[in-house]
């Protein structure tokens, strides 16, 4: 079968290797599609990769034994390889499992190993490009909206507009609540404005606070949502929010944020929380936002075969992109 590698700096190709079989719970899907996501960030590193993905849609096409799903069923595969077993995951917060398989499959090829407890099985009233966005499309904002609690009365503010925050903005219009959006990349702005952003900031402007402020009855926005990860973006939403706020972290950041305890926190008296993809069995209610939403099309921005990985790398390196979904059989 094949498979994406990364083999140098801005280097990405498919290279052939032997098709998983399945054993115990672990299935073998065949892919359909992949969705593009933060691969790029190892394409422009180069650091020698075989293992890129970790979303998908596809079919079950083997199964060692019984079990929750059977060849010819259509799925959903998400991130890592939880045990199913743990409170966390029986519960449905898989995603913080720490009894991970201990093993890794990449979804940028043609086949992929997985647990079948862990797949979740597509309607036949949608289709494998709507299940595609089920996952890090619409999936990290929905997990923090359920959270936040995020309704029609709130104006939310949402930082970075990649294909997670575009995902975030189509999810906070779907429950009537304005945005505020901050993104300095003018495609993404762009599609933002398109998609009925009640508000849009370059968050290099320096009184970016007190726009947001002033678009927001002056007392700042009901919650926050980082799709960023990026340090600036952090103190803007706890500097921007009203007191009582909440402001929620889905964009992944390995550095330091400072914080204030008593003024950002004690005398504001906001929520911070951090959330990572959402409880599975919230998937009727993502497929919901699929099925009512009228923006939610406009989240794919461009559709590869993958024989062109190293355009579709090209063009998820460049940022002026949403979604992008490559097809692994053409
Ligand atoms: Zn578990
Ligand atoms: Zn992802």
């Amino acid at each position: 079968m094949k498979k994406a590698v990364v083999t140098g700096v801005m280097k990405v190709e498919l290279q052939e290797f032997p098709i998983p079989q399945a054993t115990g719970d672990l299935v073998v899907v065949k892919i359909h599609i992949s969705p593009m996501c933060t691969e790029y960030k190892a394409y422009l590193e180069g650091e020698h990769r075989d293992c890129l993905g970790h979303e998908a849609v596809g079919e079950v096409v083997e199964v060692a034994q019984p079990g929750a799903v059977q060849v010819g069923d259509r799925v959903v595969v998400t991130p890592l390889f939880p045990c199913g077993q743990c409170s966390l995951c029986k519960q449905g917060d898989y995603i913080y499992c720490k009894h991970n398989y201990p093993m890794q499959d990449a979804t940028m090829a043609q086949y992929v190993l997985k647990p079948a407890w862990n797949l979740f099985k597509i309607p036949d009233d949608v289709s494998y490009e709507q299940a595609a966005l089920t996952i890090c499309g619409l999936g990290p904002s929905f997990g923090a909206y359920q959270t936040l609690g995020l309704s029609a009365s709130d104006t939310i503010l949402i930082t970075g507009l990649g294909p997670v925050g575009i995902g975030a903005v189509i999810n906070a219009k779907y429950r009537g609540a304005r945005v505020i959006a901050v993104e300095s990349n003018e495609y993404r702005r762009n599609l933002a404005a398109e998609l009925g952003a009640d508000g849009l900031i370059d968050p290099r402007d320096p009184d970016a606070v007190e726009q947001i402020k002033s678009l927001s009855g002056g007392e700042g926005p009901d919650c926050a949502l980082d799709c960023s990860g990026a340090v600036p973006a952090h103190r803007l939403c706890i500097d921007a929010v009203r007191c009582r706020g909440k402001v929620a972290f889905v964009g992944e950041c390995n550095t330091e944020t400072p914080i204030v305890i008593s003024r950002d926190l004690l005398r504001k008296g906001i929520h911070l929380l951090g959330s990572w993809h959402y409880n599975l069995n919230d998937f009727p209610k993502i497929l919901e936002v699929i099925r009512h939403s009228p923006l939610v099309d406009k989240l794919v921005s461009h559709v590869f075969p993958m024989s062109r990985i190293e355009e579709a790398f090209a063009v998820s390196a460049s940022q002026n992109n949403a979604k992008i979904l490559l097809k692994a059989w053409e």
